[in-house]
């Protein structure tokens, strides 16, 4: 089956209204349309409204809106292909390969920058097991934090020394632009470009795949402000994640 044609049956075969109630179980029918609180921004009154005929959601609040494509794609954080991936299994569609041709450049940057982030998390978790985070290994066991729960969750130590990260991410061939587009790295006042994370206890933040969009981060030491998470980039919206949520 081609693509566009795996499309346009995964649009056939499912409701966006069950789709949508799968993620928000409270949308209740208010005339001919759903309405629910909206998960795309905080509020007391629902203004998420789904359109069973037009088959779109639009939120009066924050204006997000879509199909059953976005949708996911902006829940879950993932890219249109890996989003139509997600609904095909959902609607029994077979999907045959994942075709680059059909990726967007955004999709293609995305990509990227989820290898940037796995790759981060490897290594600030690898690094909290040097000696030169003894104090981060300590700390995280005065707080009772289990071996356990540090590999669990892959919770890692950010090094002091500046650059550590970005050397060994360029080394591996990714870009510095791709690096702070991921908030890994920050252009500093004298132009160089530095890790953006230094000094700090790693939460891998993931999305609902599992896969490492973020990053919360406590200071040891002097280090400011004492807690710290990713900036938003186009992984990784606030507003829209849950930490934990994996
Ligand atoms: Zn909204």
């Amino acid at each position: 089956m081609r693509s566009q044609n795996i499309i346009e049956t995964i649009r056939e075969r499912l409701d966006i209204v069950e789709v949508i109630r799968d993620y928000i179980p409270s949308i209740q029918k208010a005339g001919k349309n759903f309405k629910a609180l909206c998960p795309f921004h905080n509020e007391k009154t629902p203004s998420f409204t789904i359109n069973p005929d037009t088959q779109r959601f639009y939120c009066f609040g924050c204006q997000e809106h879509g199909d059953i494509f976005s949708f996911i794609e902006k829940i879950d954080g993932l890219t249109f292909m890996e989003a139509a991936q997600k609904l095909a299994a959902k609607a029994g569609v077979q999907w045959e390969g994942f075709s680059m041709k059909t990726m967007t450049e955004n999709d293609r940057v995305r990509i990227e920058l989820k290898k940037v982030m796995e790759l981060a998390s490897l290594f600030y978790s690898r690094f909290l097991t040097s000696s030169n985070a003894v104090k981060a290994a300590k700390y995280l066991k005065d707080r009772n934090v289990s071996k356990e729960s540090i590999e669990k969750f892959k919770l890692g130590f950010s090094p002091i020394a500046e650059n550590m990260f970005v050397n060994e991410a360029t080394k591996r061939g990714f870009s510095k632009e791709l690096l702070i587009k991921a908030g890994l790295a920050y252009v500093k006042e004298n132009g160089q470009i530095t890790d953006y994370f230094r000094g700090r206890v790693m939460f891998p933040i993931k999305n609902t795949i599992g896969e490492v969009i973020a990053f919360g981060a406590r200071a040891l030491g002097d280090f400011q402000p004492k807690y710290l998470n990713s900036p938003e980039t186009p992984l990784f919206s606030k507003k829209r994640t849950l930490y934990g949520i994996f």
